[in-house]
């Protein structure tokens, strides 16, 4: 279990971050928002994918103006993402948006920001305050800051450019700070991932506010997951953040897809739907796993709710013990698959029949766990009942002995 460090909590709609809120996960539409139909459209789709909210741009008023009907049409909370013009802020909140994104680096006049926060204080909406390496205007003295900064954080990889974001961040925060007003999440987003977790570990030591956390411009989605994955599942696994968005160049429902698989395998979200292992293949594999992989995975998402633990492994030798922790396990032969229903082999069937027939147990066993007889997770080590290959047994012996190769090995056919 992580233990989580305590912030702050905040309200965002109906939707709380920090405390002991579960981790939210967050994603940002890709389209114009004054385009109303498509921006509702993306809102809801990326709703139902698991997103907890979802930010829009304001870059101009055709964008705040469109934000009234768009709320009529959501179900989620949204977000006013500001830049540059601080009116665009003032308009969402009359608008109805349940939060608004400031960067302190294109918004700093300290009359404009007060106007913003006493418009947010008056409609009980959070702000974040989202420092960007990118946007933080004294990076382009950087030299200069870093002689007057650098040696406060002089033994941190990033010296003087954390230096500058937490700097910016006190400074920007303290406008707050004097008009009371302590609705505030945090973010202090870089490209680089190493810097990620410096930042938000030193504004974690200094602020009680939620974190969002997050790599700006990750990237494609290739190479971004785990420019994603590595900063933010650090951070997470040590307790530090309250609501992530990863961000990919691609459709965002992928960041959605994505950050909730990462806060699921982290133990900090309970998972919704079917968990897939799968072995990666070798040369012992006897039929098409990647094909059966892909189609389970995709059936297992339509057909599937509970978080039942489903693998699919490739042969005999290291499938048994690999299943283990499964509900529902597939084991390949010979061309055939044996299942196994928590520890009961329950089916051996020709490779064409194996989808169906899994899937065909996957669904029997959700059935039996949604009236009360089974439960998930319940006999974890049981998949393999002592000797599940017969004259196989471990199978070890006789793939030394090369007997695999030959063919001369198959598995038992059962039937079931
Ligand atoms: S389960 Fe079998 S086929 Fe899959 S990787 Fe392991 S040894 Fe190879």
């Amino acid at each position: 279990m992580i233990s989580r460090r305590k912030t702050r909590q905040v309200k965002v709609g109906e939707v709380l971050i920090g405390g002991d809120a579960p981790v939210a996960v967050q994603s940002m539409t890709s389209g114009y928002t004054h385009d109303i139909d498509a921006c509702v459209r993306e809102i809801n789709k990326l709703a139902a994918a698991g997103a907890d909210i979802v930010r829009v741009a304001v870059p101009e008023k055709k964008d705040t103006l469109a934000l009234k009907e768009i709320l009529g049409q959501v179900s989620v909370p949204i977000v006013a993402d500001v830049h540059f013009h601080f009116q665009r802020a003032l308009e969402a909140v009359e608008a109805g948006v349940h939060k608004i994104r400031l960067n302190p680096g294109n918004i700093n006049d300290r009359k404009q920001v007060e106007a913003v926060i006493d418009a947010c204080r008056e409609r009980h909406i959070p702000i974040r305050v989202g420092v960007n390496e990118g946007s933080i205007v004294e990076r382009r003295d950087k030299q200069k800051r870093m002689k007057e900064l650098g040696a406060v954080f002089s033994d941190s990889r990033h010296g003087h450019l954390l230096a500058i974001m937490i700097t910016k961040l006190e400074e920007y925060l303290d406008i707050f700070y004097e008009r009371h007003f302590y609705d505030i999440v945090i973010s202090a987003k870089s490209i680089d991932p190493l810097l990620v977790i410096d930042a938000y570990t030193e504004i974690s030591r200094r602020f009680d506010h939620p974190l969002h956390l997050g790599v700006t411009h990750a990237g494609p989605k290739e190479t971004g997951s785990i420019r994603s994955v590595v900063p933010l599942g650090t951070l997470l696994a040590n307790g530090i953040g309250d609501t992530i968005r990863i961000s990919y160049a691609n459709d965002p429902i992928y960041e959605v897809q994505d950050g909730l698989e990462l806060l699921y395998v982290l133990g900090l979200r309970t998972r919704k739907g079917a968990e897939l292992i799968a072995c990666p293949t070798c040369g012992r594999i006897q039929v098409d796993l990647f094909t059966l992989v892909q189609d389970v995975n995709r059936k297992l998402k339509e057909q599937i709710t509970l978080p039942i633990k489903v693998a699919v492994m490739g042969c005999v030798v290291n499938g048994p013990g690999e299943c283990e922790g499964a509900d529902v396990a597939i084991f390949a032969g010979d061309k055939r698959g044996i299942i196994y229903v928590q520890g009961e082999k329950v089916a051996n069937v020709p490779e064409e029949q194996i989808l169906d027939a899994l899937l065909e147990q996957c669904r029997k066993f959700q059935e039996k766990v949604q009236r009360g007889e089974a439960r998930l997770g319940e006999k974890l080590v049981d998949i393999i009942p002592p000797d599940p290959l017969g004259e196989l047994g471990s199978g070890y012996a006789k793939i030394a002995a090369g007997k695999m190769e030959s063919g001369e090995v198959k598995l038992p056919i059962v039937q079931g």
